[in-house]
């Protein structure tokens, strides 16, 4: 069996030929980020016809399951992530590409107090790049 197949059978989704090909583009690499748009572009190229809303339906399903991070980028673009670990990113504006910064890279000396109530579930950090002029 494909490792493709074998985490859509881990995850109980059933293994049709769009989940394969979506699946299959994650494992490529071994760290990857990935728009809905960059992904449509990339399985028509391979001759898989799917819809924007089926690549959004799997991807938020894969990220359900916990095999992708899901966030959005500058508020409006949504953003899946393959690797799991707690990590922040470049984002490259002039490429429109994401590139992972270690945990540790970053350090806070000081820490807003969390409203009484909640508990922090997660922190993004995001460091925007344009080129040099
Ligand atoms: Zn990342």
């Amino acid at each position: 069996m494909s490792e493709a197949k074998k985490i859509l059978n881990k995850n109980n989704l059933r293994p049709t030929k769009q989940r394969i090909a979506i699946v299959e583009f994650i494992l490529q690499k071994n760290k990857i980020h990935v728009t809905a748009s960059k992904l449509i572009k990339h399985l028509r190229n391979k001759n898989i016809n799917i819809s924007l809303a089926t690549i959004y339906n799997n991807l938020n399903e894969l990220a359900d399951k916990g095999v992708l991070k899901k966030f959005y980028v500058n508020n409006d673009k949504m953003w899946f992530d393959t690797n799991l670990e707690d990590h922040y990113h470049f984002y490259d504006c002039d490429k429109d590409e994401l590139i992972d910064i270690d945990k540790s890279e970053i350090s806070f000396s000081k820490s807003p107090e969390i409203p009484s109530g909640k508990i922090k579930d997660s922190v993004n950090i995001i460091i925007n790049l344009k080129n040099k002029i």
